[in-house]
């Protein structure tokens, strides 16, 4: 099950195959650069021990990164704009010793490093497809990134997954301009189109007209992206009517908010659909292409993969946690979502006990994602059941429900809610909003959010900030909000 099977099967030939900003090469090209780099590690290094390739988004790293691949070396994308410390940790924790590409001014680089330069004959090892081919480092939403690895056949039957949920096939053309360093740009963006033969166009710098230009010059049909690229397509009118003539415009990574889902949907005359992954998972649930688009929800199990909610209580330190009674799928009660299927990982590099937390004892994954799910096995996801989820004065609250509330509000364009510790009800609500119109009431927004849901999920204070802060990835980084 080679996880770049189109590639090569001589697929691709195309001279536009793979477009990344101003560089576009065929897939045989692609192979050649790639197996020269291959060549390199096998000759120069250690090809079982991580190869680290500072991940620019640039036609470079997608070379180094097919490299490793072919000569059976596991890859560790290292994220180029993060700062110093983060990039140092994901070179240490990974072990590396070799490193491949563009350098980086300011970590300390393995010694031995691979020249891209140079081009020459080649030839492909092929190593078995359950060892591990990448090491991802996660989001670091909720603590310190941690290194998941992933093997080759994973990678392949995630992928395969979603080309029988989008009907994802070799006619298709891939756009994106997502970072090269997680699942979503790298495995489903890169890797997915090296598969299942689609053209690939990564359109640099995720912006709006890029978005456009990828369809109108490109014939761009498959577009990823994460919520706040749509955010600000959503935003820029011109632009999203170029995206009426994609064929699936898919986001995922975090929640999209329903206000961006309407907009999207009036603007380019088709509703976007969600999908929902993890770097531990490869993409578990999805909106299928002809399945129904319905705000806030992400759809259902992908081909191979199967999914329950359990029950969450609370263990004796006040920890949230999950039980073995399955919740019902009445489409309100909240559960931990666990998912099971062929295309999860192996582990956290050098983090047994980690490891060893994230299983059931009956061979689940726990997600540590919240959701409900409906008797159509349509599932929403709620938000991390450790921070997501706020007990307050006796109730359990998901915050996306409170933060979809605060986007119905006029004047309010982001919105992240925590729970702060209160001495009266537990946790209270605490709502942290950008309004770009100036500030609004904070009074009017805790009773507008009470009266659309019940008194018990309105916000006891209300926070205006001029950004939320997010990571790469557009994700909003909650422990940065609490204050306590
Ligand atoms: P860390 O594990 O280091 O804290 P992270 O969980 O953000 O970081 P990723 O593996 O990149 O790292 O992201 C997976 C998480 O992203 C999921 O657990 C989920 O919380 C969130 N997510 C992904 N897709 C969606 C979606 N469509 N809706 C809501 N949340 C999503
Ligand atoms: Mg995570």
């Amino acid at each position: 099950m080679p996880l770049l099977r189109a590639l090569l099967d001589g697929g691709l030939d195309d001279p536009e195959a793979v477009r990344i900003g101003d560089t576009a090469f065929s897939g045989p090209e692609l192979l050649g650069a790639a197996a020269v780099v291959a060549d390199e590690i096998v000759e120069r290094a250690d090809p079982d021990s991580p190869v680290a390739v500072h991940a620019t988004a640039s036609a470079e790293t997608v070379v180094a990164v097919v490299g490793c691949l072919l000569a059976g070396a596991p890859v560790v994308p290292v994220p180029p704009d993060s700062g110093a410390a983060e990039r140092g940790h994901v070179l240490s924790d990974s072990g590396a010793t070799t490193w491949v590409g563009e350098k980086p001014r300011d970590v300390a680089l393995p010694a031995r490093r691979v020249d891209l330069s140079r081009r020459a004959g080649h030839e492909v090892r092929e190593k078995p497809g359950d060892g591990p081919a990448l090491i991802l480092y996660t989001s670091g939403t909720t603590g310190s990134p941690k290194g998941v690895l992933l093997s080759a056949d994973a990678m392949a039957a995630g992928l395969d997954g979603l080309a029988d949920a989008w009907a994802w096939t070799d006619a298709d053309t891939l756009a994106h301009g997502l970072p090269l360093f997680h699942v979503h740009g790298l495995v489903l963006g890169v890797f997915g189109a090296l598969r299942l033969g689609s053209r690939l166009v990564h359109t640099g710098r995720p912006t709006p007209e890029n978005y456009a230009r990828a369809v109108t010059a490109h014939g761009g049909s498959l577009l990823f992206g994460v919520p706040t690229v749509w955010s600000r397509i959503a935003d820029d009118p011109s632009s999203a009517a170029a995206l009426a003539d994609a064929r699936l415009l898919v986001s995922g990574s975090a929640p999209l908010p329903v206000p961006v889902f309407e907009r999207i949907r009036d603007l380019t005359g088709q509703a976007p659909v969600e999908r929902y992954g993890m770097s531990e998972t490869m993409i578990t649930l999805a909106v299928r292409a002809d399945g129904e688009r319905r705000a806030g929800w992400v759809g259902v199990p992908v081909e191979g993969v199967e999914a329950r909610l359990r029950a969450v209580d609370e263990d004796d330190t006040g920890e949230s946690v999950a039980t073995d009674s399955e919740v019902p799928a009445d489409g309100e009660s909240i559960g931990e979502l666990q998912v099971r299927g062929a295309c999860l990982f192996d582990g956290y590099l050098g983090r047994p006990e980690a490891t060893a937390e994230t299983w059931t004892d009956d061979g689940w994954f726990r997600t540590g994602d919240a959701a409900v799910v409906d008797a159509g096995s349509y599932h929403r996801i709620v938000g991390r059941r450790s921070v997501d989820l706020i007990k307050s004065g006796g109730y359990r609250i998901g915050a996306g429900e409170v933060e979809t509330a605060l986007l119905a509000y006029a004047g309010i364009s982001e919105a992240a809610v925590v729970g702060e510790p209160d001495d009266d009800l537990g946790q209270r609500i605490v709502a942290h909003v950008v309004c770009p119109d100036g500030p609004v009431d904070p009074q009017a927004v805790m009773d507008f959010v009470g009266e659309r849901l019940s008194k018990h999920k309105r916000p006891r204070e209300v926070v205006v900030t001029d950004e939320l802060p997010r990571n790469a990835m557009g994700k909003v980084q909650k422990a940065r909000l609490r204050r306590s």
